[in-house]
């Protein structure tokens, strides 16, 4: 029988727009033989809306205008009814399993996957601890750090303490790090908010962005790197990809270089060493069976080009997901196609599901 899956997009965070990429690619990609497939939206404002319709105006953004307005989406099951969408004419699509293809904050760091698991639904990817860890740069370093993952030097400050004294939070960091620096929001993806700062007048100004979308920042060191990702797929067995570098088309990957600047370059795979291939994907999953992930990651590296050493830089619970983005061409090179993946990802959720029972 067709399972009814429901696909989410969209979302309040500073990745949006990423997420109507990936969830049109997704709709427009996914087996339709196999899966009835239905669209929720979520705006910028947080509202959620039932979208029945094609792919092109999930990307442009009509999907808002479009929308079932008069479509109730139930999540929360109230006297016994089943999680789905109810239509005016008394149409109810019931939905077994979702996608969540969200990006960034409330979608990618474990708040929605609290609302799942409430609705008692199977849904894809990582759950609330590894969605919420992978998404906290700062709580994800420390337990990094634990696991004795090598990373760069970091520190961080909160609004709070560094409008009480700005002056004491500069020497803090300053003496425990060396410029260049790389001052991000804690919580945040597709370099929304990411500055890089070569001195102290320039941290200031860049603590002062990232504060603009989160309360909490981080600050490392910049160091000089070839950037390699790995993807991880899986529940309990693990693997890892083909490993891919990015060669950004500035001098690092913002979210220009990421997805206006068309010169930004993917090597699949990676020209690197054997022996650095296998480091790298060993340490992708220690890191992801670290948080606890399931379903999916993509994890990024760096590899500093003066001394080959190799740091971890972050797991992205929920990677950028259209077909030229880096987590499935590198499970394509690997050898799972790219409709294959979704479908294995939605394989891997009930699975899930069926293992927490
Ligand atoms: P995404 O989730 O889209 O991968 P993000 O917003 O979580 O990105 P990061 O991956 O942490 O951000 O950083 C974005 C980019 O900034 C990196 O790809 C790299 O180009 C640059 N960068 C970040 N930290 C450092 C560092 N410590 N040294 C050198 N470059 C860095
Ligand atoms: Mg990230
Ligand atoms: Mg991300
Ligand atoms: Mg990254």
């Amino acid at each position: 029988m067709k399972k009814n899956i429901a696909i989410i997009f969209g979302g309040k965070s500073g990745e949006h727009e990423v997420s109507l990429s990936s969830a049109s690619s997704i709709y427009n990609h996914i087996d339709k033989e196999k899966y009835n497939v239905y669209t929720i939206g979520i705006t910028k404002e947080g509202n959620w809306l039932y979208y029945e319709g094609s792919c092109e105006n999930i990307k442009n953004g009509k999907w808002v205008e479009l929308a079932n307005k008069d479509a109730k989406i139930n999540l929360i099951p109230t006297q016994g009814e089943k999680i789905g969408i109810s239509l005016s004419n008394g149409v109810f699509h019931e939905i077994d399993i979702i996608f969540p293809v969200l990006h960034g904050p409330y979608g990618e760091d474990g708040s929605i996957q609290g609302l799942f698991e409430i609705s008692n639904i199977p849904y894809v990817g990582c759950g609330v601890l590894s969605s919420s860890v992978g998404m906290d740069k700062i709580i994800c370093k420390k337990i990094f750090k634990e696991m004795g993952l090598s990373q760069v030097k970091f520190e961080y400050v909160t609004r709070y303490e560094f409008v009480k004294n700005v002056q004491d939070s500069i020497n803090n960091i300053e003496r425990n790090i060396n410029y260049p620096m790389f001052v991000k929001p804690a919580n945040l993806g597709s370099s929304v908010g990411i500055s890089k700062a070569k001195n102290k007048d320039e941290l200031i100004l860049a603590i002062n962005e990232a504060l603009r979308y989160d309360y909490r920042v981080i600050i490392e060191e910049g160091i000089n790197a070839r950037e390699i990702e790995v993807s991880v797929l899986g529940n309990e067995d693990v693997s890892a990809s083909i490993v891919g570098e990015i060669i950004p088309a500035k001098e690092f990957y913002d979210y220009e270089a990421k997805y206006i600047n068309a010169s930004s370059k993917l090597l699949i795979p990676a020209p690197i060493d054997d022996d650095i291939i296998k480091k790298v994907q060993d340490m992708a999953i220690k890191a992801f069976k670290g948080i606890d992930g399931c379903g999916l990651a993509r994890v990024d590296f760096f590899i500093d080009k003066d001394t080959t050493e190799i740091y971890i830089n972050e797991i992205n619970t929920m990677p950028g997901f259209t077909n030229i983005s880096m987590y499935p061409k590198l499970w394509e090179a690997s050898g799972i196609e790219y409709k294959d993946l979704i479908d294995k990802l939605i394989t891997l959720a009930v699975e899930k599901f069926e293992q927490k029972k």
